[in-house]
């Protein structure tokens, strides 16, 4: 049923009205109350359908509340950090992690960020310049460190980490040196 058919589908009679309506939820012991909950309702009949879109948007307004009582970030708190940091939601998703769609789900209300990632967030949205190293870790990830937590070796490459951004491969910070050359550097 579409929205431009706002016939009652109860009574076949009246017409459905939108109504904003508030809900008392227990969340962690405590009431949260959230209103601006959307739904039609039958001047005729007195029923009360709520349409999928609605649901959906209800959905994501109780999440926020659940996640403002939690002291983390709201999806439109999440879109906007993640906008400040000029990151795309799957770019988003790869350097911070949470999987795929994360970003996609945490901004939609569908899905509540862990406590952990929201931290991360707020850090990194406080000190963007955070976001090179998450690039490096990400970078190196799957690397053997060798020698010191700056250098690590892949095949017969050393990489190193935040050193130049002369011989640059794999994104632009870290530095790759032929093993043979870092084993005549490291000889002396
Ligand atoms: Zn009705």
């Amino acid at each position: 049923m579409s929205h431009k058919d706002l016939t009652c589908p109860m009574c076949e009679r009246g017409t459905l009205t939108p109504v904003t309506y508030s809900e008392t939820f227990q969340h962690h012991g405590a009431e949260l109350h959230v209103s601006g909950l959307e739904g039609y309702e039958c001047e005729c009949c007195g029923a009360d359908p709520i349409f999928d879109d609605q649901i959906r948007r209800n959905h994501a307004r109780i999440l926020d509340a659940r996640r403002r009582a939690d002291g983390l970030l709201t999806g439109e708190e999440i879109r906007a950090l993640r906008d400040r940091l000029g990151l795309t939601q799957k770019e988003a998703s790869e350097l911070f992690g949470g999987g795929a769609n994360a970003f996609s789900k945490y901004e939609r209300g569908q899905v509540v960020q862990s406590a952990a990632m929201d931290r991360l967030l707020r850090l990194v949205g406080r000190y963007p310049q955070l976001m090179a190293d998450l690039k490096d870790t990400e970078q190196l990830q799957g690397l053997i460190p060798v020698n010191s937590d700056s250098e690590y070796v892949d095949g017969n490459r050393v990489w190193i980490a935040g050193i130049s951004r002369g011989t640059t491969v794999r994104g632009d910070l870290a530095t790759v040196v032929e093993i043979d050359q870092w084993k005549r550097a490291h000889a002396a």
